[in-house]
């Protein structure tokens, strides 16, 4: 799960991390009695969506020279032009896709005088099984790029986790970053503090770009990116609290309410499984037959008709797919429940793509039955490999 900037940084401050004062605002005038509240003489007026790049980011509603989604403003007026200009309005960035996102929040904060930007994240390294602590003296760029074309500039610490953050950590952090004298003891506390949220919290994933040092020698978290690991929310309910639905995908949410497990994917080949890891093979065995799946979607191991139904509307509300494949095996869910869903859901959302299907398991022949006998063009497999082949030929035969 994902949470809003603002969001992040009171998460943060909670553990003692450094962040600017600032207020979240839904309207203009919150805006500005934001901006009343703090000390000026420089405030930022920062658009709060679920991606990075705002500041780069353009308005699509706007003139392509306005400004982005990170405004420094001067005086209240500029704050109310600001918050005005942002506010409801579509900001793209690199991170949004074209469509972009609506700003709906905004966050005003007192503007900090930055001597130099760096970069500080920590994430959950799955090929070492630790977390990983990424610091680099290039922050407030694309650290992508930083990471292609001088990837010397980044720093990669793990921790074990049964040693936990030590202080020698923090040393390679602040050398890294590479500080003196008081910036030096600063950024190994605020790595300790950041790592001590991350456990806390269970993140999967935070990032400060930048992490910034003030003219006046502070170091500041500027600006925050957090996720959480989804599986452990539930010893949360305070974090469970910040989910913003209005910034996730409306599919996804839509799954959740049935008990889909369901990611949309960049691919063409709708996929309907019962079971994770048959999905996930499902996925590679499209992928081996060279195209990519629309998406992952689990429908269970116990769905009802109804279950099958929505999974397929599901599907088919997402504009890129072009084919079905359904992969069951019917251990503890029964082909011919699976079968009548399939009919049920083709006749109602009018399915204009080609759908192949492989059943096994039991009542395979009642649910092969059924699917022969609905006069649907439905596509019969015998196994995932053939299954596979035909749905990637149909696809590419409807093209
Ligand atoms: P992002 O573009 O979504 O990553 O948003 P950031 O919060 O990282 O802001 C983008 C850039 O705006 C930063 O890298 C800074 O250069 C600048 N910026 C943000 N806040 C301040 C501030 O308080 N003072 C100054 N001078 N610049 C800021
Ligand atoms: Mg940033």
């Amino acid at each position: 799960m994902n949470i809003h900037e603002y969001q992040a940084k009171e998460v943060l401050a909670k553990f003692g991390a450094p962040v600017p004062a600032g207020f979240a605002a839904l309207s203009v005038e919150e805006a500005v009695e934001a901006a009343g509240k703090l000390p000026g003489p420089l405030y930022v007026v920062k658009a709060q969506i679920h991606a990075g790049g705002r500041g780069k980011g353009k308005f699509k509603e706007l003139a392509p020279e306005a400004k982005g989604g990170v405004r420094l403003s001067k005086t209240l007026d500029e704050v109310r032009k600001n918050a005005e200009e942002m506010l409801g309005n579509t900001l793209v960035t690199i991170q949004t896709g074209e469509a972009g996102k609506q700003v709906n929040r905004l966050y005003v904060t007192d503007g900090a005088d930055i001597a130099k930007e760096y970069y500080l994240s920590m994430l959950v390294d799955r090929a070492t099984g630790r977390i990983a602590i990424v610091a680099s003296t290039e922050g407030g760029m694309d650290i992508e790029e930083v990471a292609h074309s001088t990837p010397e500039k980044i720093v990669t610490i793990t921790i074990d986790p049964a040693e936990g953050f030590q202080p020698h950590h923090g040393r390679a952090v602040a050398f890294a970053l590479k500080l003196k004298g008081d910036l030096n003891k600063q950024a190994q506390k605020v790595a300790q503090q950041l790592y001590t949220a991350f456990v806390s919290t269970d993140m999967s994933m935070l990032e400060v770009n930048p992490l910034v040092e003030t003219a006046d020698g502070k170091l500041l978290v500027l600006d925050a990116k957090v996720s959480f690991d989804s599986n452990a929310l539930y010893r949360h309910p305070d974090i469970q609290a910040l989910r913003d639905e209005t910034e996730e995908d409306p599919a996804e949410i839509e799954a959740s309410k049935y008990d889909l497990a369901y990611i949309k994917l960049d691919g063409n080949i709708g996929c309907l499984v019962n079971g994770a890891g048959l999905a996930m093979a499902t996925m590679d065995i499209i992928k081996l037959n060279g195209a990519f799946p629309a998406n992952f979607l689990d429908v269970g191991g116990g769905a009802s008709k109804e279950k099958v139904t929505e999974a397929f509307k599901l599907i088919l509300s997402d504009a890129a797919v072009e084919g079905i494949l359904v992969n069951i095996f019917g251990g503890i869910m029964r082909c011919d429940i699976i079968a009548e869903g399939i009919i049920a859901a083709a006749k109602e959302v009018n399915l204009s793509v080609p759908l192949v299907v492989r059943l096994e398991g039991t009542n395979v022949q009642q649910g092969k039955d059924i699917l022969a006998a609905s006069g649907l063009p439905i596509v019969a497999a015998d196994d995932l490999g053939d299954a596979a082949r035909k749905i990637v030929a149909e696809v590419r035969k409807a093209a």
